[in-house]
């Protein structure tokens, strides 16, 4: 397996002093820096732009799940051919998000399927004719409702629904051998979350969503996730309780200040949310936070 350093900033952007040569010439080179790690069983994620991919390949089969963008999935579709030029069996998208499906179109004529929930479908169909983007889609030919299940080389591959998250599409994709699951943006590891209401999702529901994941998976599971602080995109239960915590801390706080007669203006103020550990504001996200939880609890 081929490996690259990634690089966070660009030479112009970060300085080049502290750049390895690999690193200076990538930068040099205007070459997209990304990274290809193995997790175990034929399964690995790529990481460049936009929530992590992971895949499954084998002589027998290989299964994508997510997109990325369409300059970054390039670059996973040329490796994944560098160890077998072989057709894509499935790209599984985990839910509509430009950052997750905008790469799909890059497995046209590639991927023989495409799966998603039915949600995934309609919020991404919903949101391409709002953009008039539907030529530079790729939309899935194979949705479900509650689960989805198939067999791909040597492993078995399921898609779980738990119900609405980060938005009302959330599938959970198992590599039911390797015991690796891709969670998408159900999971932002140590930031705080992004969340998309007019795609349905929900807060409150997200809990118990997180709470399902926990049952579902055991202590030897790895979890895949959307996005994390510095590149963590894989962990454990820990870790879902984590954000857990942190939204639950989140509805907490903004419940309390509505009890105290706080105005939604007063509390959009609120700068930051107490007791949620290694979580920060990474993305700048505490107001559509407050503002998504306020909606829910009034
Ligand atoms: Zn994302
Ligand atoms: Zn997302």
């Amino acid at each position: 397996m081929q490996r690259r350093s990634f690089i966070k900033k660009t030479a112009l952007s970060a300085g080049i002093i502290g750049l390895s040569s690999k690193e200076l010439l990538a930068a040099i080179l205007h070459q997209p820096a990304y990274k290809i790690t193995m997790l175990r069983n034929d399964v690995g994620i790529f990481t460049e732009k936009g929530g992590t991919i992971a895949f499954y390949i084998s002589k027998t089969g290989i299964a994508v799940i997510d997109a990325q963008y369409p300059e970054s999935s390039i670059h996973l579709i040329d490796e994944l051919k560098k160890l077998q030029d072989k057709p894509i069996d499935y790209l599984i998208n985990t839910h509509h998000h430009g950052d997750h499906t905008g790469g799909n179109i890059s497995f046209k004529g590639i991927a023989q399927h495409v799966v998603g929930h039915e949600n995934c479908l309609s919020n991404y169909q919903r949101v391409a004719a709002e953009q008039h983007s539907e030529d530079k889609q790729l939309f899935q030919d194979i949705t479900f409702k509650d689960s989805w299940q198939t067999k791909v080389g040597k492993e078995s591959i399921r898609a779980h629904y738990f119900g609405a998250g980060h938005t009302s599409g959330d599938a959970l994709i198992h590599f039911e051998n390797a015991n690796i699951v891709h969670v998408g943006d159900l999971m932002f590891n140590k930031v705080y979350p992004f969340i998309d209401k007019k795609a349905g999702a929900s807060f409150t529901n997200w809990i118990k969503v997180l709470d399902k994941a926990q049952s579902t998976f055991n202590n030897d599971t790895i979890f895949v996730f959307g996005h994390g602080s510095n590149n963590q995109v894989t962990g454990g239960k820990e870790d879902l309780k984590g954000l857990q915590n942190y939204i639950s801390q989140l509805l907490t706080q903004v419940g309390s200040a509505i009890k105290q007669g706080k105005s939604k203006d007063e509390i959009l103020q609120m700068t930051s949310i107490e007791n949620v550990g290694e979580w920060k504001d990474e993305f700048k996200l505490i107001k559509a936070n407050l503002e998504a939880a306020y909606a829910e609890l009034i």
